[in-house]
């Protein structure tokens, strides 16, 4: 009863986030009642499990006693302190100083946000601020990856490559721009993976040229592209491409607000290959979704020049009520501690091995063309005809499909619309629950057609 008038109220008031609307108010909503661990229960008593940590971000699983306690006692303790007016809260401080201790190199400067998409626009603003105050006020453009997705603000959308983002919007705005996606399985260079990073870097190169260089401020990416269908780049693509901009006199921004927090076996992505982005834009395993916060970290260098560019006593315009919230920031550094101490980052790394094998086993199943990821970050993508790497036909509507076929099975993933399934579980998945996952995906593969 409770659930149907629910229902109800959901198709006259709430707004779902990119869904369609009326297809929705047919639909009706799914209402998920409860969490422990990785399982998920829904209103009709159905148990699932999550293989996608709701949205890519509940990395340290549901129900942490931790981390429930730690905002339960910052909310009795102090609920809110605004960063202005040179107050501040404990939390805050640590949490920020802990994060500049995490993110590689000099990355020192942490600006709390309450998402990503936000973390995208606070990046943005800081780097034009930046460049204005070193008397550049020319370098205005940014460059950004096909399938790339960085949120769905004013300015994030259109950074965003996604063409769904952009339908109806008016973006992207005319200082953004894009360059192909690092693709192995589908780029023109094929699987020669020093071809699609020489690719990359020619693209990068012919954009600056043709913008000029002088007017070129940033190039946006996402280590691992996670919205686009879980695209990994080769091996040596992150550095190539943070040394061509350092070549180009541009800022290198990683976009890490899926791939931070242990999702792909490091405590953030660019480790592997030992980058240090001028800027790092972060969310989601952050608070690994138990409250909303985000961040932009910036470089040492960046951080002085725009206090340089302010003068001794100007403020810096750009602040929310609810940055560095402590509520959030206490959650934040109880979660940090899981993944640090609790050893989650370790279990997710080799959790997400035996993810890569278990996917990879499915690999030889008809209807998967390849099966792809980094860590507890992966992907398959299903075709019609493998030779030829053929999608399905859009009017099967395989993503729906998919979606309802794995719930069926008691399993929640992201299912692209053109056939893609993203896995990305909690990250205190045990082996048994790894499989489960597997083998639930693989009865899915059996039944969806
Ligand atoms: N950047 C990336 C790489 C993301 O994956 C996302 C969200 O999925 C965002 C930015 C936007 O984050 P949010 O949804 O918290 O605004």
């Amino acid at each position: 009863m409770l659930s149907n008038s629910l229902v109800e109220l959901d198709r006259r008031h709430l707004i779902h986030p990119v869904a369609s609307y009326r297809g929705h108010e047919e639909r009706g909503v799914t209402v998920l009642q409860s969490a422990k661990g990785v399982f998920v229960t829904d209103a009709q008593g159905r148990e699932l499990i999550d293989g996608f940590a709701g949205l890519w971000c509940v990395n340290a699983g549901y129900g942490q006693p931790s981390v429930v306690a730690a905002a339960t006692e910052q909310m009795q303790r102090l609920a809110y302190a605004t960063g202005y007016f040179d107050l501040g809260s404990e939390p805050s401080i640590r949490l920020a100083a802990e994060l500049a201790d995490l993110t590689p190199g000099d990355l020192s400067r942490v600006y709390f946000t309450l998402g990503g998409s936000d973390a995208v626009d606070s990046a943005v603003r800081f780097i034009r601020y930046y460049f204005n105050a070193l008397g550049k006020p020319e370098k205005k453009q940014v460059i950004t990856l096909e399938q790339g997705y960085h949120g769905s603000s004013t300015t994030g959308s259109g950074l965003t490559a996604l063409p769904v983002f952009h339908k109806g919007f008016d973006v992207p705005l005319p200082w953004q721009h894009r360059i192909p996606s690092p693709f192995p399985y589908r780029s023109p260079e094929g699987e020669d993976h020093r071809a699609v990073t020489a690719a990359s870097v020619a693209a990068l190169r012919d954009k600056v040229a043709e913008l000029g260089a002088d007017t070129v401020a940033a190039f946006f990416c996402e280590p691992v592209q996670g919205s686009g269908g879980v695209i990994v780049p080769p091996d040596g693509w992150l550095r190539a491409m943070r040394e061509t901009c350092r070549e180009l006199g541009i800022l290198f921004v990683a976009d890490e607000v899926i791939t931070g927090f242990g999702r792909t076996g490091t405590m953030f992505a660019c480790e592997h290959e030992g980058v240090v982005p001028d800027l790092m834009t972060m969310a989601k395993g952050l608070t690994s979704g138990y409250v909303p916060m985000g961040a932009v970290v910036m470089s040492e260098p960046v951080y002085q020049a725009i206090a340089d560019g302010a003068g001794p006593d100007a403020p810096v315009g750009h602040g929310f009520t609810y940055s560095g919230h402590p509520v959030s920031a206490a959650v934040g550094l109880a979660v940090l501690k899981l993944y640090t101490e609790g050893g989650l980052v370790e279990n997710g790394r080799r959790m997400g091995e035996r993810l890569m094998a278990g996917l990879g086993a499915l690999a030889g199943h008809p209807l998967v063309g390849e099966a792809r990821g980094r860590g507890m970050l992966a992907a398959l993508e299903l075709v019609s005809h493998k030779d030829e790497k053929r999608k399905f036909d859009p009017a099967l509507k395989l993503g729906e499909r998919i979606f309802a076929c794995a719930y069926e099975n008691g399993l929640i993933v992201r299912a692209f619309p053109d056939g893609v399934i993203g896995f990305a579980p909690p990250l205190t998945c045990t082996p048994d629950e790894i499989d489960l996952i597997v083998e639930r995906t693989r009865k899915t593969l059996d039944q969806v057609l």
